[in-house]
């Protein structure tokens, strides 16, 4: 049976507030001393009452803190963080789509430590520390290997990843030559699964990262996030670590970043971040083609333009990353957030791919891609002539 249609916008459970996230984040003058994890509006985004745990994972020193810190979950053994029949692939869980990822954890151990080539956003993407998101962005392509429900799963082997990825770094060496990815350094994507700014709600896999990105300097941590986390602001990343703040015209957000920080507030932590010792970067993505599409980018690279200041501006760089879908997720989406596919399901503008795995992809067609990606190239030329773009996908 079909949940009723809803018509959720970005923030329909009132997560975040503006004023609150902003005096976390010190940016009203006030700073908290409770970390933001505890804070009210972490609590809204993660109400832990149940964790599927590997026995290893539950055991280990990250598995235990994690269970600590939330003593009131029932925690149930599990063999395979990766099969867990009710919870992965289970078309019943549109039902409870959002619920699943605000109330479940997953605790494993990850088995491949393989650093995959890259060379678009970054020049490496890292075996990463979890998969999946307490966030529901209707275009989200990670559930896409799990099946429906995507809540997330933490992996507690934190020392074999650190060490694999040391060991590649020093592997590989100094970079010669500068590419889109950096001038100098090697870039690691470290979330490529989720957002590394959620994640640290529930451990410090996010700080060990980050801590461990500090003594290799020949590499760069990278991550991109729709999360305002101000407790990241405490890691000192020294440089080493890139945040890649996700953004979209605000009205696309609402209607399509669910649970997500609203992207006024992310703006308005970028200089917090750059202050704080990260490179900030933006993700223009994905950049989703409906009527009126092309003024709202205009409006949003004018108020990127108005509100960020020059130290933020000056080491800027963007990616623009044209929407691609997915026929699956198409269909579990018409369960929850019918709106969304409204503009997200275009069969007039799009092509089908059929990947590896079987799934039906879909992307704009050729040439709709390519005069769209010139059009917002101008589009930033023209308000926002400061932003570099490294690269367009
Ligand atoms: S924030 Fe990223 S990982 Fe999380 S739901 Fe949105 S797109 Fe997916």
């Amino acid at each position: 049976m079909r949940r009723r249609p809803q018509e959720p916008v970005g923030d329909p459970e009132g997560l975040f507030d503006m004023a609150d996230l902003m005096d976390a984040a010190g940016t009203n003058g006030t700073r908290e001393d409770r970390p933001f994890r505890d804070g009210p509006e972490a609590g809204r985004l993660l109400r832990v009452t149940e964790i599927h745990a590997e026995p290893a994972a539950a055991a280990s020193w990250r598995g235990r803190q994690i269970i600590a810190r939330f003593p009131g979950a029932r925690l149930v053994e599990t063999d395979s963080h990766w099969r867990i029949p009710h919870l992965h692939g289970n078309e019943g869980n549109v039902e409870r789509w959002v619920r699943i990822k605000s109330e479940t954890l997953v605790l494993g151990e990850r088995s491949s430590l393989t650093v995959r080539p890259n060379g678009r956003s970054a020049d490496w993407i890292a075996p990463g520390l979890s998969n999946g998101c307490a966030m529901a962005c209707a275009y989200c392509y990670v559930p896409r290997r799990k099946g429906y429900a995507n809540p997330i799963t933490v992996f507690t082997n934190v020392d074999r990843v650190l060490g694999a990825l040391g060991r590649h770094i020093a592997a590989t060496g100094p970079k010669r030559e500068p590419n889109q990815c950096d001038e100098r350094a090697w870039v690691y994507d470290i979330g490529e699964n989720g957002d590394c700014s959620v994640d640290d709600l529930i451990s410090d896999n996010t700080a060990d990262l980050v801590h461990a990105f500090r003594r290799w300097p020949t590499a760069k941590a990278s991550f991109a996030t729709k999360l305002v986390n101000p407790d990241l602001l405490r890691l000192d990343p020294q440089g080493r670590t890139r945040i890649r703040f996700s953004l979209m015209p605000p009205d696309d957000s609402r209607l399509l970043d669910i649970r997500t920080s609203p992207v006024p507030a992310r703006l308005a932590a970028a200089a917090d971040f750059l202050d704080a010792g990260y490179e900030v970067h933006f993700n223009l993505s994905p950049v989703v083609i409906r009527p009126g599409w092309r003024e709202a980018w205009d409006d949003l690279l004018r108020m990127m333009d108005d509100v960020l200041p020059p130290r933020v501006k000056e080491q800027a760089a963007a990616e623009i990353i044209m929407l691609t879908h997915n026929e699956d997720l198409h269909g579990v989406n018409l369960g929850w957030h019918p709106r969304a596919e409204e503009v997200l399901w275009q069969p007039d503008l799009q092509q089908a791919k059929r990947s590896e795995n079987g799934a039906l992809n879909v992307r704009y067609r050729n040439t709709v891609k390519r005069e769209a990606v010139e059009t917002l190239r101008r589009v930033i030329e023209s308000r926002a002539p400061w932003l570099r773009v490294r690269y367009a996908f």
